[in-house]
């Protein structure tokens, strides 16, 4: 787009530009007064010659694209505005009669209607109810508040980086501390840690840390087993720092056993974060069955963060399940879970989701300077 000069504005739109965790097609708003002159040019540099306006397209054969023409700019950010919201939200926040100002953005239409401007993210009609509660008035999460990297993987259990190569990636990130969270030993199909590995490491973590002159902290991504407990032992579990509660198996547990399951490991005094809460996979797996209202209540009765597990495949807290989350007080952790130092990149979709439930830096545990976090993991 940019490098079409007759092409006056232009920006995406529809469910990328509202951060949807799944994306159907990608749609832009572009204004040009020589409609046809940037046509030829689009079909050219796309190589889509059958491409036109308002139609959707085949780009490469797998992704769909739908490029909306406004002429003037009025009609442009009002195109903007319906296009970006979910259906139900646009309709009742209806901007569809023509606006008969001068309109030099979307804050310029919610201003016309009377309404206070909501973020492209959270135009979804589950807001609605919430919308004059001042903590959802939008969010001021961004990637460069993030100060600490949680939950990655290293090549001591399946991921392709050693510790040295993540943790360097991360502090060319900008991240001032780490917790590696590697698996553990009843993850046996990811390598997880042997007792006797988790000392090995610890040494690791300290040569590391002294050489990159950096504090890394011990953590560890612990299975929670079919009953609720943790797979090392309480005991054992006072090796660690930090800990990341997760399920990795028995998926399909009823939903009174698995809701048990989940809460009893919240309630360890060990769990710092209940790793990806719901166990999706999008367009693979789903949820599987629990009552994450109880779940997320009893996160907050244990001072245990939600986990926003930002990898693309995941997503995981659902940004839906947010807004209750955030409601009654939850703290947060937006973590990569990479298994390589590219994969440290996903944070980025994780704050996408999380900008979308509303949230706050505040809120996330991330956000904390390191003697906070250090006073964070000493809390119970
Ligand atoms: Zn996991
Ligand atoms: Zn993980």
């Amino acid at each position: 787009m940019r490098s079409i000069s007759k092409i006056e504005l232009f920006s995406v739109s529809g469910d990328f530009r509202r951060s949807m965790e799944v994306i159907s097609q990608l749609e832009f708003v572009i204004m040009t007064k020589d409609t046809a002159t940037v046509l030829t040019e689009l079909r050219d540099v796309l190589a889509l010659p059958d491409l036109e306006y308002g139609t959707v397209s085949s780009y490469k054969g797998k992704t769909k694209l739908l490029i909306h023409l406004e002429e003037e700019q009025a009609g442009f950010f009002r195109k903007l505005y319906t296009t970006t919201g979910s259906s139900e939200f646009v309709q009742k926040y209806d901007a569809k009669i023509s606006i008969g100002k001068e309109v030099n953005s979307e804050v310029d239409i919610f201003d016309y209607f009377g309404f206070e401007y909501i973020i492209p993210e959270m135009r979804e009609a589950g807001l609605l109810p919430r919308i004059h509660d001042a903590r959802f008035e939008g969010s001021d999460l961004f990637p460069e508040d993030f100060k600490g990297c949680f939950h990655f993987h290293t090549n001591y259990s399946d991921g392709s980086n050693t510790l040295q190569e993540m943790v360097s990636a991360g502090i060319a990130m900008g991240y001032d501390y780490f917790a590696v969270c590697d698996h553990s030993k009843a993850s046996f199909q990811a390598n997880g840690l042997s007792e006797e590995r988790v000392f090995q490491q610890k040494e690791e973590i300290s040569r590391v840390a002294d050489a990159l002159g950096v504090t890394i902290f011990h953590g560890i991504e612990a299975d929670i087993l079919r009953d609720g407990t943790l797979d090392y032992g309480d005991e054992f579990l006072n090796n660690f720092d930090f800990v990341v509660a997760s399920i990795h198996s028995r998926f399909s547990q009823n939903k009174e056993d698995m809701t048990a399951r989940i809460i009893r490991a919240v309630e360890n005094r060990h769990a710092d974060v209940l790793g990806h809460p719901s166990g999706r996979i999008l367009l693979e797996r789903p949820e599987f069955e629990a009552d994450f209202d109880k779940i997320i209540d009893a996160c907050k009765a244990n001072d245990v963060a939600l986990e926003i597990n930002a990898s693309a495949y995941r997503l995981d807290l659902d940004w839906r399940r947010i807004y209750r989350a955030r409601e009654i007080g939850c703290k947060f952790s937006i973590n990569p879970d990479a298994h390589s130092t590219t994969q440290l990149k996903s944070v980025e979709y994780g704050i996408r989701i999380a900008r979308k439930g509303g949230m706050d830096r505040n809120e996330v545990i991330n956000c904390l300077a390191l003697d906070e976090f250090r006073q964070f993991i000493r809390r119970k």
